[in-house]
C-alpha cells in the first residue's frame, strides 16, 4: 500500500523521451596512433561544426599542415565528433534521451561499428579513466532512477554476450553456447544470466571481466576478436498505474553493441553483399547489412532469421525501437579505403525509416537540430 503512493501514474511517465522516426547517425574520429604517425600517416578526414565530415584520400602537404583547408567528399551527419570530442559528450550526445526512453517503458540500441583498431571499443565500454557509453548508460539510468523514486519500484538487470562465428555465449559466466529459443517476449539466449545491478561502482569491473572473456582469435593471441560482437543488455523493469488506477509492468530494454570489425564486411547494395557471402566473411555483420538494406528500402520481409546477431536484435533494430548507430573511423590515410566504407554506410543508415506510430518526423537541418547543433559545438569549446 505504501508503495501505491510513490508509484507514477501512467500519464506521467508518457511524458517526454522523444521517440524518433529515424536511426540517428554519428561519426567519431578517434585521434592518430603513435604507429600511425611514425609511419607517416597523413590525416584524411576533417570535421567541422561537429556535424559535416570532409574525406579526401590525398591530403597534399598544405592540407596537412592545415586541416582547415581539407576539402574532399562531404558528408552531414547529425553529429560528427571530432578527435577532440570527450566520452561524455558522445554518451551525451547520441545516448542519454535513449536512457531516458527505456525509462518509460521503451527499447533502445546503440551500434558501434567500424574497422578494427578504429575505437569501438573504446567508445563503448572505454577504460577506466576513461569509461564509455555502457558505463555512463548505466550510471545515467541509476541517477535518472534515483530522481524518479526511491521506493525500489525500478528493478535492473545486465546481461552481456557475445556472438562469434555463430555462437552465442554469455560473457558474464562463460561456459557451453547459449541457445536462442523464440518465446512471447520475442527471442531469447536460453540461461542467459541476468545480473542484478545495484549500483553504477559494481559495473565497470564486471564490463571489463565480461570483456576479458570474449574471444581471441588463435592467431591475434592476447587481442580482443576482430570478429566478436558483444551486447550488452540493459533492462530496466518497473510498475505504473493506468488510468484505471491498474497496476501495469512495464519494460525497457537498452541493447549497447560493439560490432565486430567492418574490414570488408560493409556493403551498401545488395550485389557487392551477394558477392561477400562467397568470401570468409562475419555471417552475422553481412546479415545485419542485410537487415539495414531491408529497412532503407522500407522491405516489408526485413531477414533476421539469417544470423545469431540478427536474431538477437530483431526488437532493437527497426520496429518501434529507438536506434542510434555510431561509425568509429580512423583519421589516417592508410585506413582511407575502410574509412570511405565505413562513412559510406553510415551515410546510407541515415536512410533507414522506424515504424513509429507517434513518431515525428526528424530531419537533418530542421532548426531544432541546429540549437542543440550549436549547443554542441558550444559544449566542444568548452573541452578544449
Ligand atoms: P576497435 O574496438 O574498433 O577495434 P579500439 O576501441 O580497441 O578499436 O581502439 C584501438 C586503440 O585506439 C585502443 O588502444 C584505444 O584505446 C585507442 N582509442 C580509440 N579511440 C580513441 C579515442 N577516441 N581517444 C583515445 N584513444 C582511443
Ligand atoms: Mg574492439
Amino acid at each position: 500500500v505504501a508503495r501505491k503512493l510513490s508509484m507514477e501514474s501512467e500519464s506521467e511517465s508518457e511524458k517526454g523521451g522523444k521517440v524518433r522516426s529515424r536511426i540517428m547517425v554519428f561519426v567519431r574520429l578517434r585521434p592518430m596512433n603513435k604507429k600511425e604517425k611514425e609511419g607517416g600517416s597523413r590525416c584524411c578526414v576533417r570535421i567541422a561544426n561537429c556535424r559535416d565530415l570532409y574525406l579526401t584520400e590525398f591530403p597534399n602537404e598544405n592540407d596537412y599542415l592545415r586541416l582547415n583547408r581539407l576539402r574532399g567528399r562531404h558528408f552531414t551527419f547529425d553529429a560528427a565528433f571530432p578527435d577532440s570530442a570527450s566520452q561524455q559528450l558522445v554518451y551525451s550526445t547520441s545516448t542519454s534521451e535513449l536512457v531516458e526512453g527505456v525509462l518509460q517503458g521503451r527499447n533502445g540500441s546503440v551500434f558501434c561499428y567500424g574497422a578494427t583498431g578504429a575505437g569501438k571499443t573504446y567508445t563503448m565500454l572505454g577504460t577506466v579513466e576513461n569509461p564509455g557509453v555502457m558505463v555512463l548508460a548505466i550510471k545515467d539510468v541509476f541517477r535518472k532512477i534515483r530522481q524518479k523514486s526511491c521506493d525500489g519500484n525500478h528493478v535492473v538487470h545486465l546481461s552481456y554476450l557475445e556472438v562469434y562465428n555463430e555462437t552465442v555465449r554469455d560473457l558474464l559466466s562463460p561456459g557451453r553456447p547459449l541457445v536462442l529459443r523464440e518465446d512471447k517476449q520475442g527471442i531469447v539466449a536460453a540461461g542467459l544470466t541476468q545480473y542484478r545491478a545495484y549500483s553504477t561502482d559494481e559495473v565497470m569491473a564486471l564490463l571489463q571481466q565480461g570483456n576479458q572473456n570474449r574471444t581471441t582469435e588463435p592467431t591475434r593471441a592476447n587481442e580482443t576478436s576482430s570478429r566478436s560482437h558483444a551486447i550488452l543488455q540493459v533492462v530496466v523493469e518497473y510498475r505504473v498505474r493506468d488510468a484505471a488506477m491498474n497496476i501495469i509492468n512495464r519494460v525497457g530494454k537498452l541493447s549497447l553493441i560493439d560490432l565486430a570489425g567492418s574490414e570488408r564486411a560493409l556493403a551498401t547494395d545488395q550485389r557487392t553483399l551477394r558477392s561477400l557471402e562467397g568470401a570468409n566473411i562475419n555471417r552475422s555483420l553481412l546479415a545485419l547489412s542485410s537487415c539495414i538494406n531491408a529497412l532503407v528500402e522500407g522491405k516489408k520481409h526485413v531477414p533476421y532469421r539469417n544470423s545469431k546477431l540478427t536474431q538477437l536484435l530483431k526488437d532493437s533494430l527497426g520496429g518501434t525501437c529507438n536506434t542510434v548507430m555510431i561509425a568509429n573511423i580512423s583519421p589516417s590515410n592508410l585506413s582511407f579505403g575502410e574509412t570511405q566504407n565505413t562513412v559510406h554506410w553510415a551515410d546510407r543508415a541515415k536512410e533507414i525509416r522506424l515504424k513509429v506510430s507517434d513518431a515525428t518526423e526528424d530531419q537533418l537541418s530542421v532548426p531544432e537540430t541546429e540549437t542543440d547543433q550549436a549547443k554542441l559545438v558550444l559544449e566542444l569549446q568548452k573541452e578544449n
